[in-house]
């Protein structure tokens, strides 16, 4: 299939290109130029990941060079479950669907996994790619991790410095991989745009064969289409109605991969977005132009971004119709996280706690459909927001106690460009 860059009048390129690329060389991200179509009664109700990614991803790869590898790249990618959960015994018709028994214990890992099993088979012609990853918290260490084994990838993680908990610094700096890991002096955004500076100086990208690891890349994106799918078969099977969706949002990656995967067919109704303080799309979605502005720092730290990367791609999809948004302040979050352990005895990290909030926030009316937050990281990565709240201690997954045992380091490094790439030309080590 051929990616088209939007909103630039560059021509259309191969899967393999725009995942080796990223953006376009005018900064254009790349979309899909049709989205294939299913049919909802052609899936068993209980078909496992793998099996639904190898036939749903195939027609994005079909006569890519990519194509011969896409089954083993998905066996990787998707070799832990994403479960649906009730997280309210009261509340039958509302799911948990918890993406974090990755390795790395947030949605990402699917992702990250994709994305550089991809870029290892696209550089096996002896080439060594460098994946630049700005993170604001969860990105960085699930690349790192999916990198370990890949021989033909480096990892550079980008964090900002002090916006992330204890236990995602040492996620972000522990890999084993030749991985290096930096801590800017500065805000996601700062990160973000230092990516962005890399790419657009075209010696650098060729010297350094870079190749990006956000959210903006492709290889990302397609594969979060599939938990979205499969989630969504499994809830109308048990319910005959489409159920709605409650992302906590960011980057909008997670909820463009929602609205291809109802695009696409799969029985879903509405996808409503929530939000931490930070106000781009809330502003956006009550009428305002889409306003791109900087960052605040909040307890649900992965989500705070000021301009969600991923809106052009939105757009492209939907037009003008504009996605409902509910904005969910920290005080919120703190008591949302306190009242459902308190009366489900479920346990939300602070990104997840903005989508149980925004459900108890619908009207009646609304809240009798089905509904399914996801449930975007494990809340032990976030304990040292959590635990005070709770007045309870919170368990590691047994994947996120093997990252205590392992050594971390990360260097200081500043916002600008000479940097960075003064950093790039020294020796991975
Ligand atoms: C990245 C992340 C989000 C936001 O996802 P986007 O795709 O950027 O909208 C939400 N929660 C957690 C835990 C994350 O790591």
């Amino acid at each position: 299939m051929d990616f088209l860059p939007i909103n630039t009048d560059e021509g259309a390129i191969s899967a393999s290109a725009a995942i080796r690329t990223g953006l376009s060389a005018k900064g254009a991200l790349y979309r899909p130029a049709h989205l294939p179509k299913f049919n909802r009664d052609d899936f068993p109700p209980d078909i496992d990941l793998v099996s639904l990614a190898k036939t749903l991803l195939a027609p994005f790869f079909a006569g890519d060079a990519l194509e011969p590898h896409l089954n083993t790249i998905c066996e990787t990618a998707f070799n832990f479950p994403a479960p649906l959960t009730r997280p309210d015994e009261g509340q039958q018709s509302l799911y948990a669907l918890e993406l974090f028994h990755g390795p790395t214990g947030a949605f990402k890992d699917y992702g990250a996994r994709f994305l550089m099993g991809c870029l290892n088979a696209l550089a096996s012609t002896g080439e060594i790619l460098t994946v630049l990853a700005a993170t604001s918290g969860d990105t960085g260490g699930a690349v790192g991790c999916a990198g370990e084994g890949q021989p033909h990838v480096q990892t550079v993680i980008l964090y900002p410095d002090g916006r992330v908990s204890d236990f995602q610094a040492r996620q972000l700096s522990c890999w084993r991989t030749p991985a290096r890991t930096y801590r800017v002096h500065g805000d996601f955004d700062a990160c973000q745009a230092l990516v962005k500076a890399a790419f657009n100086d075209p010696e650098a990208k060729a010297r350094f064969h870079l190749t990006s690891a956000n959210s903006i890349n492709i290889a990302r994106l397609l594969p979060q289409t599939v938990y979205w799918a499969r989630a969504a078969l499994e809830a109308y099977h048990r319910h005959g109605v489409k159920p709605g969706f409650i992302i906590p949002t960011g980057n909008l990656g997670n909820s463009v991969a929602a609205h291809y995967a109802r695009a696409m067919g799969f029985p879903i109704g509405e996808i409503h977005i929530a939000t931490n303080a930070n106000a781009t799309l809330k502003d956006w979605s009550e009428g305002a132009p889409f306003t791109p502005r900087a960052s605040i720092a909040t307890l649900a730290n992965a989500m705070d971004v000021g301009a969600p990367n991923n809106f052009p791609r939105l757009q492209a999809l939907e037009g003008e119709a504009r996605a409902p948004v509910t904005r969910v302040d920290d005080e919120t979050i703190k008591a949302a996280l306190a009242r459902e352990y308190q009366d489900t005895g479920y346990i939300w990290c602070p990104h997840g706690a903005t989508g149980i909030e925004t459900y108890r926030q619908l009207s009646a009316n609304e809240r009798d459909g089905v509904w399914i937050i996801a449930a975007t990281a494990h809340p032990y990565k976030f304990s040292d927001v959590v635990e005070p709240i709770l007045k309870t201690r919170i368990d590691p997954s047994p994947a996120l106690a093997a990252v205590l045992e392992r050594s971390a380091h990360a260097a200081a490094l500043e916002p600008r460009l000479e940097a960075l790439l003064d950093a790039l030309e020294g020796e991975f080590v």
